[in-house]
């Protein structure tokens, strides 16, 4: 038997060691910039004429990689090798497959700067959240393992005198993964791992900013041994790449973490039943947040202002649990507002490669333009008290932002910027500013700030997010501690790291034996 599961320690920054150890991982890294990754479709590595370009968002002209970009005709090729590969992989036994998630999360741990580097390279991580990630990854592969031992285990029935009963969780079948560029190896290593581990081969499109790190993770399951076809590896254009293999009659299930939009279209492509179609396909959506930070009257100034500025900055505020809602109490209002923007603006933005940095860029052209034009908007719809720029035009930076007197159904208060933005409201009464967090499509995450036990208990039973934090930020999810999801338009709460997790990717069969 294994140990009981334990969060993977973060690297402590603040000392010499984790430092050097990060700078050597990234000169490292650096030396490997600019190589071509294929496709891998059933072990087999496949080169295409169409390729794209990853570039570091912090450095535009520095490329990171040359990825290969599937077509049709290659979509349907890596079903077809998935399918090929589920009818030996779903036969493989229950611990076996735990031990390839066992053995792949223990390279990982052994070469965890090398992986935080390229995420530093290509998603413009800061050490510190590039090394969470990793940590996430390693994680998700310890627990998704020992949940699939768990759940292999006979199950709880309730006996019967004249029958043997038996509850087995079989697996699906092929599933599409979609994961996000914004946790390019914690969510991919997830979504990846725990439909795997539980019998389904997969074909694994990875988001369009990070496939490279994607790219990597690919070849870390090889080299642990995973057999081909499990996992097959297609980076494409979603429009074309992804539609097709969402609709593919073979596609049993769809595993997709990203923005709403592309949420929903998957949802309703994925209901139209296919000809040759023998199943309801599932499909587990974890998309967008508006998440808001409640700040009660009675609070500590200081601890609300911390909370808001790690959840609304960290990771230039691309997290779908980001805080991009300040609600503040009148009577505490400005001392709050005082507060992060006195912290705000020690906040050093730059490069993320230096140890210094707090802030780095965001993703791509695509977000530095559209949190550009939100900041235009919130111009109009708020007071602007600190940020509101870009900076070096080498790379995608945006000043964290932070915007005052901001009405509850302003388009910035409402619509999901997914960048370094946070908008502040003043609420009359505690029951007020509840009212306002929960007035969104959302429901993913959000935090109350509080002295007052019974604005807790309220905000315990009236707050409406998946996931919500008393008396601390917003973000940093930990893998079994916090299983994360969220409700409205947030997704289908699907628990990420949690034990109903694995369920979403298997189906109860139960056999019943009279003697
Ligand atoms: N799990 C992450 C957190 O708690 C957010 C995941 C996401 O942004 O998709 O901060």
């Amino acid at each position: 038997m294994r140990t009981e599961f334990k969060n993977e320690a973060f690297t402590n920054f603040k000392e010499e060691p984790g430092n050097l150890a990060y700078d050597a991982a990234l000169r490292q890294v650096e030396a490997e910039l600019g190589r071509s990754y294929p496709l891998v479709v059933g072990g087999a590595r496949i080169d295409t004429a169409r390729k794209a370009t990853s570039v570091n968002p912090a450095r535009h002209g520095q490329v990171v990689g040359i990825v290969a970009q599937a077509d049709l005709e290659l979509a349907e090729r890596a079903i077809a090798a998935a399918a090929a590969a589920f009818e030996t992989w779903q036969r493989v036994d229950p611990q076996e497959r735990a031990r390839y998630l066992y053995r792949a999360a223990a390279m990982l741990r052994r070469r965890k700067h090398e992986f935080s580097a390229w995420m530093t390279l290509e998603a413009g991580k800061t050490r510190a959240e590039a090394d969470a990630d990793t940590a996430e990854a390693i994680d998700f592969m310890e627990f998704y393992a020992r949940e699939m031992q768990r759940l292999a285990l006979p199950q709880p029935l309730t006996p019967s005198a004249e029958e043997e009963n038996h509850l087995y969780y079989a697996p699906l079948g092929v599933g599409v993964v979609i994961p996000p560029w914004n946790f390019p190896l914690a969510i991919v290593a997830g979504m990846t791992c725990a439909a795997i581990v539980c019998g389904n081969a997969v074909v694994l499109k990875p988001a369009s900013p990070t496939p490279v790190i994607a790219a990597k993770f690919v070849e870390l399951l090889e080299q642990a041994g995973l057999p081909p076809g499990v996992v097959n590896f297609l980076p494409g254009p979603g429009g074309e790449v992804g539609d097709a293999l969402v609709d593919h009659p073979l596609t049993r299930f769809v595993s997709f973490t990203g923005s709403r939009d592309v949420g929903l279209r998957i949802n309703e492509r994925a209901a139209k039943t296919q000809p040759g179609q023998r199943w309801i396909k599932r499909v587990v959506l974890e998309m967008g947040g508006k998440d808001a930070i409640v700040v009660d009257a009675d609070a500590d100034a200081d601890q609300a202002a911390d909370a808001i500025v790690a959840a609304a900055f960290g990771f230039s505020g691309q997290k779908c649990s980001a805080c991009s809602r300040a609600i503040v109490h009148q009577d505490i209002y400005e001392a709050v507002l005082d507060k992060v923007v006195e912290r705000t603006r020690k906040l050093v933005v730059g490069d993320p490669a230096d140890r210094a940095t707090d802030v780095g860029p965001v993703v791509d052209d695509k977000a530095y333009r559209k949190i550009l034009d939100y900041i235009e908007i919130g111009k109009r719809e708020g007071r602007l008290v600190l940020g509101g720029g870009s900076r070096d035009p080498g790379g995608w930076f945006v000043e964290p932002t932070i915007f005052a007197d901001v009405d509850p159904k302003a388009r910035i208060s409402q619509e999901e910027i997914f960048g370094p933005v946070v908008a502040f409201t003043k609420a009359g009464s505690f029951e007020e500013a509840l009212r306002i967090a929960n007035d969104t499509d959302y429901g993913l995450t959000g935090a109350v700030i509080s002295n007052d036990r019974a604005h807790l208990e309220l905000a315990r039973r009236e707050f409406f997010a998946g996931n919500l934090y008393l008396n601390r930020k917003c973000t940093g999810a930990l893998v079994g501690t916090h299983p994360f999801g969220g409700f409205n338009m947030s997704g289908t709460d699907s628990k990420a790291g949690g034990r109903d997790y694995l369920l979403l990717f298997m189906q109860a069969k139960v056999v019943s034996e009279r003697f």
